[in-house]
């Protein structure tokens, strides 16, 4: 699998009403400013660094100008050794994809795309503030598959006050009609300084746990009958197309981040990128002691459906996870919240939607 590359591409047409990741609009001047940053970043890149996998995200990488999305592509071919990449993902939202953009992403090597579908209800994509809207999606695929990318991710929104169980099934059933290869479906969060926390405050949103958990337990069922196989906790995708950046972080390899916002984690040392713009400064380095990092590696890889193997586990971090945190599992196994078999433990069917509570007894 080897190790990734994140570029973080911090521009957007508009903010959308629950979203708190760091973005601006893409003034010329700004993103001018961010290539130059993303150059300097580029050079200096661990010596023989050589991904495994790439990703693009953001924010919109495909809100770039053609132009700036080329110079982008320009500088990871002369930057960056890329003979190992297996998979090189860009992220993309509808509205902002056009042929000339897809056309240049396949020609410099993205294979996959992972497309901001979110709701295909006209209403819903208006209440979470998107720009675009079901049309332009179904647009957006028709596209990138004329493109020749034959691995398309769709993200779906789940759990959004004010939008019905049968609004929700309609989004799901249509993201299937659409056959990607590959299916995310996220809670929505209420964070905090979004239009969204705002309206909660004032007693405008509401939705219950319980709605929102038989939405993603619908989903899940739903989605395993159509043929996408549920492999972490919001992901889900046909045999041999889980993304492999994901797969990655969850399993605790080194990545590197490049841009504002960006977080990396190298030889035991993890780093984050401010989030700022015109120009972004290292914010926080740490060193993360071995067995630190092993327990946090515990919980990332718990995401995954199919858990640790305690051997896999073992030979990833040199630590066993029973000694790491023997108690702590037996307990949550007595609570129905992981299944705990010979040599391998696993988050129950239940705890998946209450997954952060589990992962902070681990840490
Ligand atoms: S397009 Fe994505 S990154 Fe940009 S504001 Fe909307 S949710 Fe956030």
């Amino acid at each position: 699998m080897g190790h990734g590359l994140y570029v973080h591409v911090p521009f957007c047409v508009r903010k959308c009403a629950y979203c708190a990741f760091y973005s601006r609009r893409p003034e010329p001047e700004l993103v001018a400013a961010w290539l130059a940053g993303v150059e300097r970043e580029l050079g200096g890149l661990p010596e023989k660094f050589s991904p495994g996998s790439v990703f693009f995200g953001g924010g919109t990488p495909t809100a770039l100008s053609e132009e700036d999305l080329a110079r982008l592509l320009d500088l990871i071919h002369e930057r960056v050794d890329l003979h190992n990449v297996a998979e090189w993902t860009c992220e993309a939202n509808p509205g902002t994809l056009t042929p000339g953009k897809a056309a240049r992403l396949k020609k410099a090597g993205v294979d996959r795309l992972s497309i901001g579908a979110q709701s295909f209800d006209d209403a819903t994509l208006t209440r979470l503030g998107r720009i675009h809207t079901s049309a332009e999606t179904r647009e957006c695929i028709a596209l990138a598959r004329a493109a020749g990318f034959d691995n398309l991710g769709l993200d779906v929104i789940y759990g959004v006050p004010g939008v019905s169980r049968e609004t929700f099934c309609a989004d799901v059933e249509a993201a299937m009609a659409l056959d990607p290869e590959h299916i995310s479906c996220y809670c929505l969060e209420i964070e905090e300084g979004t239009p969204f926390a705002r309206e909660e405050e004032a007693g405008r949103l509401s939705i219950s746990e319980d709605e929102q958990r038989g939405q993603f337990d619908w989903a899940r069922k739903r989605l395993a009958e159509g043929g996408w196989t549920h492999y972490e906790i919001s992901n889900f995708a046909k045999p041999g197309r889980e993304c492999r950046q994901n797969l990655l972080y969850w399993s605790g390899k080194d990545y590197i981040g490049i841009g504002p916002a960006a977080h990396s984690h190298w030889n035991g040392v993890r780093w984050g990128n401010s989030p700022e713009l015109p120009e972004w400064k290292r914010a926080f380095e740490e060193k993360l002691a071995p067995e630190a990092k092993a327990r946090e590696t515990l919980v990332m890889g718990l995401r995954r459906i199919a858990g640790w193997s305690r051997a896999e586990f073992r030979a990833w971090t040199g630590f066993d996870y029973e000694a790491l945190r023997g108690k702590e599992i037996a307990e949550l196994a007595k609570e129905g919240l992981l299944v705990a078999e010979p040599g391998r433990i696993r988050l129950a069917d239940d705890a998946l939607f209450v997954s952060d509570s589990v992962f902070s007894e681990l840490v």
